[in-house]
């Protein structure tokens, strides 16, 4: 155990806690024994990358040990006839590329915007969501193993009959499956999980459009109804607005610091050639299936939108001579082809320049880091079921709010399915100014009832902000807290953690 400053991009808080590595279950549970014997709490992550969520600074400022497990193992078995990956906590984005890559595998990582520091295991544990076809990164999980905190083991239900092998292949088991309790909750340290893997396809179909204010409720209409028929061949589709793109595009903040006008925001639209939103998806699967989406989403566009296209990964990247055709430059290209690689599976630090929009640290200089760059971020990641009144009083909502705030509503609109959108926006500020924090801080609360309001509300919550969503709950009436009673009475196992106690 050693002591080590930790920090977090919510805010500038930063507190020496106890570290440990453990590198096998004896030592988790050596830990846990520790904290039963001596009533002390410790907070397990897996990376601890969980930027704008908290990091790995503990959900409850006493806890005073972090438990890291970066060092458990990473692959633990491939069944590359099945697709089936069995891990531990030790495994990154980056990690699993590498490993695929070695040995020749052509399947994809379940790629976040987090890039390749970004943890498979503790994103899924967090509910998190990227866009290669299993965007749901809890819907790829199979089977898992936890240690309680009582010290006993957790398997998932064919397990415990022996049955290991099949709890991989058939994801409930038979009789109550509990693998689930383990996400975004305080039950246990998860040490072993098998995710389903999709196979990289040769060719991809990604397609772009960008849309006016006016048909915007026309388009996600259409868009709700091609996602609906075509479902897992088609990527999330996002839709981005003029801000968020441009906070990909470049550090346009820096001057305001905060909410850019509506005058600058139409010179920088003509300057870099956007419009109110940006449409962006990828269609998956065989040659035929790829033709008669491209038809379908055509059709069903129709007047809607400008600058559509339609770009494959094999023209884009064999033959240079569509640049023309496409009213692309260079640089744009090279987006392009990153994109490519995110769709296929292929981790990438491109996602990160967005934390970068109101810093003026040179490219060659940034760590692709919030932690490491001193960066404040928050996310506000509501979901809103896929009803266009719904969405307009969203859209209308953030922008008047973001406003009174001073800060910048860099929107993203992500069509998880034709009954949810999920949006993320990224709220960022400087986070060595008390009274910046403060303000980010009174904004994201305001958003939080906002949301209620409109029956909408973020599908995971920054550590410091979940005691807002418990006091609306009768704690000691849900079923979270008897469990954790049960499996906990110490309390050492991430006390408040999504969680009262
Ligand atoms: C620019 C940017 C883009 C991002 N894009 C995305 C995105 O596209 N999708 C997305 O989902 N997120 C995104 N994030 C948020 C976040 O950085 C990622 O979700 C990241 O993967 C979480 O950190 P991690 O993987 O290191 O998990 P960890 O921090 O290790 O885990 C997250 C939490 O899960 C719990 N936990 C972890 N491991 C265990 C375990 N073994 N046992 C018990 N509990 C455990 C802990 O409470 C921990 O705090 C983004 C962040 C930024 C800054």
């Amino acid at each position: 155990m050693h002591k080590l400053k930790i920090t977090r991009c919510l805010d500038n808080l930063s507190e020496n806690k106890n570290i440990v590595y453990p590198q096998n279950t004896d030592e988790i549970k050596e830990v846990i024994n520790y904290c039963n014997v001596n009533k002390c709490s410790f907070y397990p992550v897996s990376s601890g990358n969980n930027w704008g969520y908290g990091s790995s600074f503990p959900s409850d400022d006493e806890t005073q040990i972090v438990m890291n497990l970066s060092k458990m193992p990473a692959v633990i078995k491939f069944d590359e006839e099945e697709g089936l990956l069995t891990f531990g906590p030790g495994l990154t984005q980056g990690k699993l590329y590498d490993f695929l890559k070695a040995n020749n595998f052509k399947f994809m990582v379940p790629v976040t915007g987090a890039g390749p520091e970004g943890n498979i295991m503790g994103n899924a544990l967090e509910r998190g969501f990227g866009i290669t076809p299993i965007h749901d990164h809890v819907a790829s999980v199979r089977c898992l193993k936890a240690i309680l905190p009582n010290g006993s083991t957790y398997e998932s239900p064919f397990a415990q009959l022996g049955l290991s092998h099949l709890d991989k292949h058939h994801k409930w088991g038979v009789g109550a499956n509990f693998d689930f309790i383990f996400f975004q909750s305080n039950f246990g340290v998860v040490y072993e999980m098998t995710i389903k893997l999709e196979r990289t396809p040769d060719t991809i179909v990604m397609f772009t459009l960008s849309v006016s204010n006016k048909d915007i409720d026309e388009c996600l209409l259409r868009l709700k109804t091609i996602k609906e028929t075509y479902k897992e061949f088609l990527s999330g589709i996002n839709l981005m607005n003029t801000r968020r793109m441009l906070a990909m595009k470049s550090n346009y903040l820096v001057e305001e610091q905060g909410y850019c006008s509506e005058d600058k925001i139409i010179k920088l639209k003509e300057k870099h050639r956007l419009e109110d939103w940006t449409v962006m998806g990828a269609i998956y699967g065989p040659k035929s299936i790829r033709f008669a989406v491209k038809q379908d989403i055509k059709k069903a566009l129709k007047g809607i939108g400008s600058k559509k296209r339609f770009i494959s990964s094999n023209n884009i990247i064999v033959n240079k001579s569509w640049l023309g055709k496409l009213f692309i430059d260079s640089e744009d290209l090279k987006k392009i082809n990153e994109g490519f690689s995110i769709l296929k599976g292929k981790p990438s630090r491109y996602p990160l320049n967005l934390i970068y929009s109101l810093s003026d640290i040179a490219d060659e200089h940034k760590n692709y880091n919030p932690l490491k760059d001193n960066i404040g971020i928050i996310w506000f990641a509501p979901v809103i079921p896929f009803k266009v009144d719904i969405l307009n009083k969203y859209i209308t909502g953030i922008y008047k709010i973001f406003k009174r705030f001073n800060l910048e509503p860099m929107i993203t609109l992500t069509i998880q399915n034709e009954n949810i959108i999920a949006s993320t926006i990224p709220i960022l500020f400087e986070k060595t100014e008390k009274k910046d924090v403060d303000n980010a801080h009174d904004l994201y609360k305001c958003l939080l009832d906002f949301s209620l309001e409109i029956g909408a509300y973020p599908y995971r919550l920054p550590t410091i902000f979940q005691k807002e969503y418990l006091n609306k709950l009768n704690w000691e009436d849900t079923i979270a807290f008897k469990i954790k009673s049960k499996l906990d009475p110490n309390n050492i196992l991430a006390p408040n953690r999504y969680s009262k106690s």
